[in-house]
C-alpha cells in the first residue's frame, strides 16, 4: 500500500527543525523503520512530515565516564558496531533484522516505545534519560532531559509531545565489575519478542541488581532487587508477579507470564555469572 498524502519537511540544522516542529506539530521522521510501515498501513496520517536525516549534528556519540550519549541520528547499526555499552550492545543484537538496525535508530526505538522493544527496557533498567528539545517563545531552545521512568507513558507512546524533537539519550555506564544479560523468545529471530527481561547485577560486599522486563505490560517493568537478594529463582517469581500481560493472536498472556519468570531467573544468572568472571571470583 502507499501512504496517504504529506508534505515533506527536510530542515537542515536543529533550529530550523524545531521551528517546522514548532510551525506545523507534524510527525519527526528518523529510520523510518516504524513511522513509513505505518503511513503504508494507513494506520497514521499526519499532514506533515518532519525528517530529521539531513539536521547536522544529531549523530554523534558521546562517551564519559558517567556513560553514553547517542544523537538522535545514530542507527541501531552504527551503535551495535561501537560497542558503546555491554547492555545496549547486548540488546540492539536482538532488535529486528540488520537490513532494518541500518536504518532504525536508537532514540527513534525509544520514542516509539512498542512495549516489546529491547532499547526502553535498556534505558529503564539503567535509569537513563532522553532529551527532549523545542523551540521557546523567544525563537531560542528550551530542553528537557526526561528519566526513562517518566518517559514510557504507555504503549506507543511516550513523553515527547508535537513541537518536541528527542536529540538524545543517555545510558549511564555500569558500576564496576557489573554483569549483564538480555534474554528473550520471540517466534523467529527478528521479530519481536513475545518476552524478555535484561538484568543488570553488580558484584561487591553486597550484591544489587535490576531487571526490567519487556512484552509482559504497557510499559517496561522494571523491578529493583533487595541489597544482597541471590535467590534467583524466588526473585523471578516475584518479577513474574510484578507483570501485566494480556492474551494476543502470538500467546496468552499465562504463557507471556511463566515465560517472563523463567527468563528472569536466566538473566539473573547469566548477568551473576558474568559480573562474577569480570571481578575473577
Ligand atoms: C519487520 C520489523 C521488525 C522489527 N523488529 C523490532 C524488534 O524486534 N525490536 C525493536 O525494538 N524494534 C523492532 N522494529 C522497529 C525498529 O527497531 C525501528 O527502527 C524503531 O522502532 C524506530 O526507529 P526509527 O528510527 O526507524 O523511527 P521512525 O520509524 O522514523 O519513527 C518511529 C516513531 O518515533 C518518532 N520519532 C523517531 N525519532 C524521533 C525523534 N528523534 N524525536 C521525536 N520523535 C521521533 C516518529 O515520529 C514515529 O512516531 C522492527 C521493525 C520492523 C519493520
Amino acid at each position: 500500500m502507499k501512504p496517504p498524502p504529506f508534505i515533506h519537511h527536510a530542515p537542515r540544522d536543529l533550529g530550523a527543525a524545531l521551528r517546522t516542529l514548532a510551525e506545523v506539530r507534524g510527525k519527526v521522521l528518523a529510520g523510518g523503520q516504524s513511522l513509513i510501515p505505518m503511513l503504508n498501513m494507513r494506520l497514521a496520517a499526519p499532514e506533515h512530515l518532519v525528517d530529521i536525516n539531513r539536521v547536522a549534528g544529531l549523530d554523534t556519540v558521546e562517551t564519559t565516564p558517567a556513560g553514553v550519549r547517542v544523537g538522535a541520528l545514530v542507527r541501531h547499526s552504527e551503535a551495535e558496531r561501537a560497542g558503546l555499552h555491554p547492555l545496549l550492545t547486548r540488546a540492539l543484537k536482538l532488535v529486528a533484522h540488520p537490513v532494518i538496525r541500518n536504518r532504525g535508530t536508537v532514540v527513534g526505538s525509544l520514542v516509539h516505545a512498542d512495549p516489546a522493544a529491547e532499547l526502553p527496557a535498556v534505558l529503564a533498567v539503567l535509569g537513563g534519560h532522553v532529551r527532549v528539545a523545542r523551540r521557546d517563545g523567544n525563537g531560542g531552545m528550551a530542553v528537557r532531559d526526561v528519566p526513562a521512568g517518566e518517559f514510557f507513558v504507555g504503549p506507543m507512546e511516550s513523553d515527547v509531545r508535537p513541537d518536541e524533537l528527542a536529540v538524545s539519550a543517555f545510558f549511564p555506564a555500569l558500576g564496576e565489575g557489573a554483569g549483564v544479560a538480555f534474554e528473550e523468545v520471540a517466534r523467529r529471530h527478528g521479530d519481536y519478542a513475545l518476552a524478555g527481561v535484561c538484568a543488570v547485577v553488580s558484584p561487591g560486599e553486597v550484591v544489587t541488581a535490576k531487571v526490567a522486563c519487556i512484552g509482559v505490560g504497557p510499559v517496561p517493568v522494571v523491578v529493583e532487587l533487595d541489597a544482597g537478594e541471590t535467590d534467583w529463582r524466588a526473585v523471578a517469581a516475584r518479577v513474574r508477579d510484578a507483570t501485566e500481560p494480556e492474551d494476543d493472536i502470538h500467546a496468552s498472556a499465562a504463557y507471556r507470564r511463566h515465560l517472563v519468570g523463567v527468563l528472569a531467573e536466566r538473566a539473573l544468572r547469566n548477568a551473576a555469572r558474568e559480573g562474577a568472571a569480570a571481578r575473577g571470583a
